[in-house]
């Protein structure tokens, strides 16, 4: 990077942000990749936009007490950030996940900018969380903590204002006593949270919309290049909501899905996976993938989850969580023959990692563009509540799929029209940018 001024404010947000790795790293993936725009543009500068888009507008965090089954008082840590509101409510999940703290949220927020963008649709950044686990918990403590934690989060959040969802380890059970929780404080039934149940307001497609749309955008990221997902062997990482309906529509594609991981290890089919199966063992039973191989012998668990990327596929989905594919994991897909990768997760590929992918021409679909599936169809969800109407799944699922195929071309002609060709990571970043920058500069300094 050339650019003083963006090094300069690089070298801020370090200092102003210590111990923070996830979101620097998110920072530094969009700030350069914003450098061409920026030396064409020097009113994003000149007009604070640059300085203004890396500061969070407004951080929460606060306290969780609950009762645990044994009459403990046990506390955990809440948060939201609100990251910015320059073209819509802000917008996005809840994380539980022992692994959550500040940093992690504002990772996940910023990039929620951007991807927010993509969508076309008018809603602003942001993402919250706990660093609750709900795995080994009953449904009663997680009932527990799930109103502690909704009693104080309702003070900041409203169908106008700030509308929550789901990431990891918050589904629909989870957002089910959050939404309970909310209806009762503010005697008010509004869309205040997405992902919910279809008995009480929620989309359909919104349970399968990650997935769905990360296939539909890897669909025409392929199709640009005269391929498609038509006997490919896929492999993808994770067991959660994502990768579980990511498998789904790429099976239906006509690929072939042969894996499935938890943070333990991963188990490897080579006739193609058992969805049924998995979806009994993870949204049933809420059971680890290793229980696969005790109906299906024929299988094989391995120990360890990173080794899932040693499996020879031609299109890999990374579906779990953030930096979960390194530089030894691209390499050995590169040399597995790998031809497409196309993030479900948020931010699973190290840098080093894309440098990769880049390098030996592997179509690579940065999570920002190709994940926006869960979001855009929350924000379906917020237009039917808002008209008290429930539109079909055929009809949903038409606008997602056209939602992605938008995302895609977007992306590819902002990085083509930057002289970055192809570069979807660099045209995702610059395409989210310019609606939301757009947006800051008509407000003035706010
Ligand atoms: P789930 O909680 O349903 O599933 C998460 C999956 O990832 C589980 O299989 C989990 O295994 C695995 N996992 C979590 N942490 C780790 C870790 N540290 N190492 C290895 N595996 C891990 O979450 P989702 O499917 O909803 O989310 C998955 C990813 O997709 C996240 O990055 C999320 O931010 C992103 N995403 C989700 C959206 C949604 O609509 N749900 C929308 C856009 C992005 P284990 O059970 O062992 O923890």
């Amino acid at each position: 990077m050339k650019n003083q001024y963006l090094i300069d404010l690089i070298e801020t947000v370090k200092k102003r942000n210590p111990g923070e790795p996830e979101f620097l790293q998110a920072i530094q993936e969009v700030l350069e990749s914003l450098e061409p725009v920026i030396d064409q543009h020097p009113e994003f500068i000149e007009k604070g936009v640059l300085a203004s888009i890396v500061e969070p507008e407004r951080i929460i965090k606060f306290r969780v007490p609950w009762l645990d089954d044994n009459g403990n008082v046990q506390i955990n840590r809440g948060f939201r950030v609100q990251f910015n509101s320059a073209i819509g409510p802000y917008k996005g999940g809840l994380r539980f996940h022992p692994s959550v703290y500040e940093g992690i949220i504002k990772f996940l927020g910023f990039e929620q900018i951007f991807k927010n963008s993509l969508t076309g649709l008018p809603i602003g950044g942001a993402k919250g969380g706990s660093d609750f686990d709900p795995k080994g918990k009953s449904d009663l403590e997680v009932m527990r903590f799930c109103q502690s934690f909704m009693t104080e989060l309702s003070k900041h959040i409203g169908a106008d204002t700030d509308i929550p969802a789901g990431d990891i380890g918050v589904g629909a059970r989870e957002i089910g006593y959050l939404f309970g929780q909310y209806k009762r404080i503010q005697n008010g039934f509004s869309g205040v949270l997405t992902g919910k149940g279809l008995s009480y307001g929620g989309s359909l497609v919104r349970k399968e919309a990650t997935g769905y749309g990360l296939c539909y955008f890897t669909e025409e990221m392929l199709k640009d290049k005269g391929k498609s997902f038509e006997g490919k062997t896929v492999v993808i990482s994770g067991s959660g909501n994502v990768a579980i309906y990511a498998a789904e529509k790429a099976m239906q594609l006509g690929g072939k899905v042969v894996t499935f991981s938890d943070s333990n290890g991963y188990i490897y089919d080579k006739n193609g996976v058992d969805l049924d199966l998995v979806k009994q063992l993870k949204e049933v039973e809420r059971k680890r993938i290793k229980e696969y191989v005790t109906v299906h012998p024929e299988a094989e668990y391995h120990e360890g989850c990173s080794g899932v990327w040693n499996v020879k596929c031609d299109i890999a989905l990374p579906c779990a969580t953030q930096n979960e594919l390194d530089i030894e994991s691209a390499k050995a897909l590169v040399s597995g023959g790998v031809i497409a990768v196309a993030e479900g997760a948020n931010m699973p590929s190290t840098p080093e990692a894309i440098e990769i992918f880049q390098a030996n021409g592997v179509l690579f679909g940065p999570a920002k563009a190709a994940n926006a599936g869960g979001v855009a169809t929350s924000a379906l969800e917020m237009s039917q509540n808002s008209i008290r109407y429930q539109w079909t799944f055929e009809e949903t699922d038409a606008r997602l799929r056209d939602i992605m195929i938008d995302i895609y071309k977007k992306s590819a002609e902002a990085a083509k029209k930057y002289g970055m060709e192809d570069n979807l990571v660099a045209g995702a970043n610059i395409a989210g940018f310019l609606k939301v920058a757009d947006a800051m500069m008509a407000y003035g300094v706010v």
